[in-house]
């Protein structure tokens, strides 16, 4: 069965339960969720995440825990040069790792991290030294950390599948990490995800292996091909395409594995009700954004 769904958020008093329903809504069988503002490092504590409530509406909407994704802010960086920033970032991330078992999720994506100043294999080193910690300081937990493939934008590490295979060899228990496969990011960074989703996916087998892969972030691109620019767009709206798209969601070799959407949101409202129909049609619908923008409120 398709595992499909998006970024929601979580706020208000109802948290956790938030998301859930407005998953739901979407006719989605999966989401993701950070668990605070993306931009920043403030969390509720557990106890206020909502998470029986969450759990037992889950359980009868029929999705299951396991098949959900945490997303670490994207402000933190296990390379910062600084090694004060760095131990931050490793005591936020390890909390982050207890708040994702705590809500049952089983994987927390990050952003590997940027190379400040240039230092790249620096970077990579810090990188593992980090995801390390947080690991030895999260022994009893099985939540892997899922590195995402990025569009190299700036200094961001995890442009290139070696860079990620660089990181994960240096890891001491690699059962913890995965990797996020962004399509826009990829496709951003250079892959010919358009074309040649096959080719691709064999690379990164030969480079990563393919069984690493937990969870698509599944986006199209406002960019062509190798703009390191990382702005997303709505399917079928892009340099990628709908049916290049359907191709990544309906890969035989990965049919286990959560699609989630973080496409942008139309005048104000968000398109994952009408992009997860378009999928399940199989069909794109030019008119998706005008109607989205008519039926606003
Ligand atoms: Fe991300
Ligand atoms: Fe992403
Ligand atoms: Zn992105």
């Amino acid at each position: 069965m398709l595992k499909l769904g998006s970024h929601v958020s979580m706020g208000g008093n109802d948290m956790f339960l938030a998301s859930v329903e407005e998953a739901v809504r979407y006719d989605a069988n999966t989401f993701m969720v950070y668990t605070g503002a993306p931009q920043n490092t403030f969390r509720k504590p557990i106890e206020r995440l909502n998470i029986d409530a969450a759990l037992n509406r889950m359980q009868e909407a029929g999705i299951v825990p396991a098949d959900l994704v945490v997303h670490a802010p994207y402000i933190m960086n296990l390379a910062n040069p600084d090694p004060e920033k760095r131990d931050f970032a490793i005591r936020f991330l390890t909390d982050e790792v207890i708040r994702t078992a705590a809500m049952h999720v089983t994987q927390i994506v990050l952003h590997p991290g940027s190379a400040v100043g240039g230092d790249r294999l620096q970077a990579v080193t810090w990188i593992a030294e980090g995801l390390n910690e947080v690991i030895r300081r999260t022994p009893d937990q099985t939540v892997r950390i899922a590195l995402e493939t990025m569009a190299g934008k700036g200094n961001e590490i995890g442009k290139t599948f070696e860079e990620l295979a660089a990181i994960i060899a240096l890891v001491d228990d690699q059962r913890r990490v995965s990797v996020c496969f962004d399509t826009c990011h990829t496709h951003d960074a250079g892959y010919d995800i358009k074309d040649d989703f096959d080719g691709v996916i064999a690379a990164f087998d030969r480079i990563v292996g393919k069984d690493r892969i937990s969870v698509f972030h599944v986006n199209d691109s406002k960019n062509v091909r190798g703009a390191a620019k990382d702005r997303h767009e709505n399917l079928g709206f892009g340099f990628l395409g709908f049916d290049s798209l359907m191709k990544v969601i309906l890969h035989p070799a990965f049919t286990h594995v959560p699609k989630i959407l973080e496409t942008p949101y139309v005048e104000g409202q968000p398109p994952y009700a009408a992009e997860i129909k378009m999928i399940k049609d199989g069909r794109f619908d030019p008119d998706m954004k005008d109607k989205i923008g008519q039926e606003k409120p």
